[in-house]
């Protein structure tokens, strides 16, 4: 019981001296106010509330008393005399407060708190993992523009035959396989209605109707169909009609091709 006095000493004297700081205030100026002669008793006694643990100050009490028997402070000596029981009466609490077992409970719940923000940081991360990739590897050789009396719809980006092709986005396999012009073609439909398109391949790994990610194997490039060398044709349709240049579409998901 003594240790856990000592202990919780702190704790009150923190409570008195808080408390008792603003009556001490008031009671300098009531008393600068009145009989100047008493204020060195009054800051005195508020001095020594504030600095003085409760067993100490409730012993001071008889001190109060007397001196309000001889000044005008009663109503403040009064108003003292609450604090000091009232700080004498939440004792309890903070004893309850100082008891070490909760100390111990807190230290589990910062424990799973780091835990939890941490779980939420690594999610956070994976938000903001790239949900889009390059395509292929390799020269970019033609872009979205006019070329040979029609419109190039898409971009080349030429590497040696059976360099991977990999899914922009993740998406749905809606076509694979030949197709006029593109010797060999796949397009995937992505969440938001985008179609990827990938023309030329030698090879093709994924079949309609497959799941695909980001960053996934799809085929292998090839010289297929209306080329002039073993590349990459990639368009892009977000709205899955309208091919847009995918340089800046691509740029704008934090790839860069050209
Ligand atoms: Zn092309």
């Amino acid at each position: 019981m003594q240790s856990i006095s000592q202990r919780s000493g702190v704790g009150r004297h923190r409570k008195v001296n808080i408390a008792q700081t603003a009556k001490g205030r008031i009671a300098l100026v009531t008393v600068a106010a009145g009989a100047v002669s008493t204020a060195g008793v009054g800051g005195a006694a508020a001095a020594q509330v504030q600095n003085t643990p409760v067993d100490s100050v409730k012993t001071q009490t008889t001190d109060f008393k007397q001196v309000s028997k001889t000044s005008p402070l009663d109503q403040v000596s009064g108003d003292i005399q609450s604090q000091i029981d009232g700080a004498v009466a939440t004792t309890p609490q903070i004893l309850t407060v100082a008891e070490t077992k909760p100390v111990q409970n807190l230290s589990e719940q910062l424990n799973t708190a780091i835990q939890a923000s941490q779980a939420r940081a690594a999610a956070d991360e994976a938000a903001r993992a790239p949900s889009v990739v390059r395509p292929a590897e390799g020269t970019f050789t033609s872009g979205f523009e006019p070329r040979w009396g029609s419109f190039h719809k898409g971009i080349d980006i030429a590497n040696a035959n059976g360099t991977p092709i990999l899914a922009a986005m993740d998406g749905i396999v809606i076509d694979s396989g030949p197709a006029s012009g593109f010797g060999n073609w796949i397009r995937i439909k992505h969440e938001d209605g985008t179609i990827t398109v990938y023309g030329h391949m030698e090879t093709l790994d994924v079949s309609v109707g497959e799941t695909v990610h980001a960053g996934q194997k799809i085929a292998g490039m090839g010289n297929l169909g209306f080329s002039t060398g073993s590349h990459l044709h990639f368009e892009v349709y977000p709205d899955g009609n309208t091919a847009v240049d995918p340089v800046p579409w691509l740029e704008e998901r934090g790839v860069s091709v050209s």
